[in-house]
């Protein structure tokens, strides 16, 4: 019953990042790589980093087995539960401003600014920690 609830969700009050995360699994040719909590893929674009839409988590394949595995996989948890909170304003109150923010932090490694050692206190990320339990 609950799997239903959850996909019935993700069809209707998730419906946008749900899409979203359709089309992108066929452009980034992702792998299933678990089911334990939600849907979680691996794909292989280099550039692209984790990132969560609805009921599916993306990941590359170099994050897996990282120093900060454990607290990535609990993090993007933490980005499912915003997108079931919040349902068709997740992609402009938490999608579009961590995309923003994680282009301004990558500027950041090279210039040596302060955003990247402040990535995880703005508002959504910091929420997305709290949800997925996330103690940095
Ligand atoms: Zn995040």
């Amino acid at each position: 019953m609950r799997k239903i609830l959850t996909w019935f969700l993700a069809f209707t009050w998730e419906l946008p990042q749900t899409l979203f995360a359709l089309v992108l699994m066929v452009f980034l040719k992702t792998t299933p790589l678990d089911h334990r909590k939600r849907i979680r893929l691996v794909h292989s674009n280099s550039y692209l980093t984790c990132f969560s839409l609805g009921e599916f988590i993306f990941f590359r394949w170099n994050d897996i087995g990282a120093w900060d595995w454990e607290e990535t996989q609990m993090h993007e948890l933490g980005h499912s539960v915003q997108s079931r909170i919040l349902g068709p304003f997740y992609l402009p109150l938490v999608a579009l401003p961590s995309v923003i923010w994680n282009a301004m932090s990558r500027m950041d490694n090279r210039t040596g600014r302060w955003m990247a050692a402040n990535y995880y206190r703005t508002p959504w990320e910091h929420l997305a920690d709290v949800l997925g339990k996330v103690a940095r």
